[in-house]
């Protein structure tokens, strides 16, 4: 049998909910709720951004907490993953929820364009997010955006800013960013193995890219991330109502590559992260 595969959900993201999208959870409590229903149906790691009560991003470390405490009291063992991104949040706030010690947070390595802005990583910001990270013992998501950024993680690496063995997700089907094509995410899976031999990675794919990706990651032995987060970004493409129906799926689809979603505690096991008693 193949390595259980760690089923992530994001279950917000930064997008302003619209009129046809009344499933994503913005309030703390809409949030524990629906990572619960998610966590039941097989995710071991939620993503988590928080939304101020007009429903813009926000950098509240106290929305951090309060979703923090919620998902360590409702979901055992669950990996909490904040998000250090920005749409919406300036450079100097978007570190904020690291000292929270959340398991994991995410780090991007690089600037790119999204649809209609730029996605603004300058190199001192992510020297910055990536040192306090280390002190928080929270480890890093790398996420890759475009190419360069998994380059730059190997630097980070290097030069002390990152531990072994690293985490690194792919986003793929970003309008301005990388495609959702297969073969680039072949490339870079092999860039990975050659950089990092002993890194973990995982796949998110955008929109109607979701599914496909979701696949890809089987077949080429990732982990994987679905959620309404990616769901309803820059297309109007819906494949579910809920983040659980998402995770559902995809636990489901697991069994056809011979694969099957990884327990909280593997999860840990298989991200070196510690055991959830010790936390
Ligand atoms: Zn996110």
């Amino acid at each position: 049998m193949s390595e259980p595969v760690i089923i992530t959900v994001a279950i917000t993201g930064a997008i302003p909910r619209k009129a046809d999208s009344p499933a994503v959870p913005v309030k703390p409590s809409e949030q524990i709720e629906s990572i619960h229903e998610a966590f039941e149906a097989g995710a071991a790691l939620a993503h988590i951004h928080v939304r101020n009560p007009d429903e813009s991003p926000s950098s509240d470390p106290d929305l951090f907490a309060e979703v923090q405490e919620g998902v360590r009291k409702h979901c055992p063992g669950m990996i909490v993953q904040h998000s250090t991104g920005g749409r919406g949040r300036s450079q100097s706030e978007r570190g904020r929820c690291i000292a929270l010690r959340p398991d994991m947070a995410s780090l991007s390595t690089g600037s790119v364009n999204f649809p209609n802005q730029i996605y603004e990583n300058p190199p001192q910001l992510v020297d910055a997010l990536a040192s306090s990270m280390l002190e928080n013992n929270v480890k890093p998501e790398i996420e890759v955006f475009d190419a360069a950024m998994l380059y730059n993680a190997k630097a980070l690496l290097q030069r002390g800013l990152l531990k072994a063995p690293v985490h690194v997700q792919f986003v793929m089907g970003i309008p301005n960013a990388l495609p959702g094509r297969r073969k680039v995410l072949e490339f870079l899976v092999s860039e990975l193995r050659e950089l990092m031999p002993d890194a973990t990675w995982t796949g998110a794919g955008i929109g109607r890219h979701q599914l496909e990706m979701n696949q890809w990651c089987f077949e080429l032995g990732g982990h994987t991330r679905t959620g309404l987060e990616d769901n309803l970004r820059f297309d109007k493409t819906r494949l579910a109502s809920s983040n659980a129906e998402l995770v559902a799926r995809v636990a489901d689809l697991a069994h056809q590559y011979g694969r099957r979603a990884a327990t909280p505690a593997e999860a840990r096991r298989i991200l070196s992260l510690p055991s959830a008693d010790s936390t």
